[in-house]
């Protein structure tokens, strides 16, 4: 078992595959995208591999594969396949935007894909254009199908922005009356890749969205969260799916954080805030072998900050400008 140096268990790896996305989000990147990473900036997928044995051998028990968009790295479906045989792995689970998700659908169920986080901030097809600045609702809506259909654990996130989409807060808690999915609600973090932040002070904090619910839904019923739960967790009675909100500003889940990233180029990230700890790629390119990069990773385990606040004081560079594909939201 993993254990940082404030007592909490690590056991849960957000991997970015890629910072390359075939949508443009509003909150995560400039409409003309970002300075892409090159080929050799990016690991391998052996190099991912490597990590992620590395790490499950250490004690990681769930990976999350992200992005950038996961679908648009080319033959994904081999390292999530070689990433589900990993002994020691519970659960591997994936974020994507769904655009080009749907074909790969069956292939998820097979390899034994349980839950999949889909992006999705709105259920009307001209404001999902105005905020993704791509027209590609109806492929994401193929995908909602097809997962749902197959099984798959489906969490919608939907980030909530002034001005964007407010107005979707109640369609979306609605999709769960019928359709058995976690609507999450996200607050809008200040990674849009773009070098200005959207807001000065947060209008849409988890308690705002929460009052904004409260107000058709007054019988909405908190539920338990489960262990190292990062959302508030809700239930309308009478609908078959959930409600959750995600604190991802305010930051009040930091004291049960169970969770590390690396990036796409490597770096490792001891918090979402932090601006990285250590580059395992550039560790695995140097020639180290499993047992000295295993200590290198222990040693930043022994060193995380308590929290997203403090880590955000001690950022050296522009992360606050970074976009969230860069990091693997
Ligand atoms: N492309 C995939 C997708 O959109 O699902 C995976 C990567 S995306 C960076 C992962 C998650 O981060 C998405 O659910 C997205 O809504 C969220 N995200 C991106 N930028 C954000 C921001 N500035 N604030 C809050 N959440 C953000
Ligand atoms: Fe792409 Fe996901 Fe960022 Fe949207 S949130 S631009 S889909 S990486």
């Amino acid at each position: 078992m993993l254990i940082d140096n404030h007592g909490r268990t690590i056991n849960y790896l957000r991997l970015a595959v890629t910072d390359k996305c075939n949508l443009r989000c509003f909150y995560c990147m400039p409409e003309d995208g970002l300075n892409w990473l090159s080929r050799t900036e990016l690991m391998s997928y052996e190099e991912m591999l490597r990590a992620c044995t590395l790490l499950v051998n250490m004690g990681i028990q769930k990976i999350r594969i992200t992005g950038g968009e996961p679908f648009v790295r080319k033959d994904i479906m081999k390292l999530l396949t070689a990433i589900s045989k990993l002994d020691g792995l519970h659960d591997l689970s994936l974020t994507t935007n769904g655009v080009l998700t749907a074909p790969h659908v069956a292939e998820l169920k097979a390899i034994g894909i349980k839950s999949v986080n889909l992006s999705l901030d709105t259920l009307d097809s001209g404001r999902f254009f105005s905020i993704t600045r791509r027209d590609e609702f109806g492929a994401v809506m193929a995908t909602l199908d097809g997962l749902l259909k197959h099984g798959i654990e489906v969490k919608i996130n939907a980030v909530v922005m002034e001005g964007k989409n407010t107005q979707d807060i109640i369609p979306l808690v609605e999709l769960a009356k019928e359709l058995p999915v976690s609507v999450r609600f996200i607050e809008e973090m200040p990674f849009n890749g773009d070098g200005q932040i959207h807001q000065t002070k947060m209008s849409w904090d988890y308690i705002r969205i929460l009052e904004e619910i409260e107000q058709v839904y007054p019988d909405i019923k908190k539920i338990q969260d489960p262990a190292y739960s990062t959302a508030y967790n809700y239930h309308v009675p009478g609908h078959v799916g959930d409600v959750g909100i995600i604190a991802a500003y305010s930051r009040t889940f930091c004291g049960t954080c169970n969770r590390i990233r690396i990036t796409p180029q490597g770096t490792l990230k001891n918090c979402l805030y932090d601006d990285g700890v250590l580059n395992i790629k550039d560790l695995m390119r140097s020639g180290k072998n499993d047992a000295t990069i295993k200590d290198s990773l222990l040693n930043a385990f022994n060193n995380r900050v308590k929290d997203g606040l403090e880590a955000e004081k001690l950022v050296k560079n522009t992360g606050m400008h970074e976009s969230m594909a860069a990091i693997g939201g």
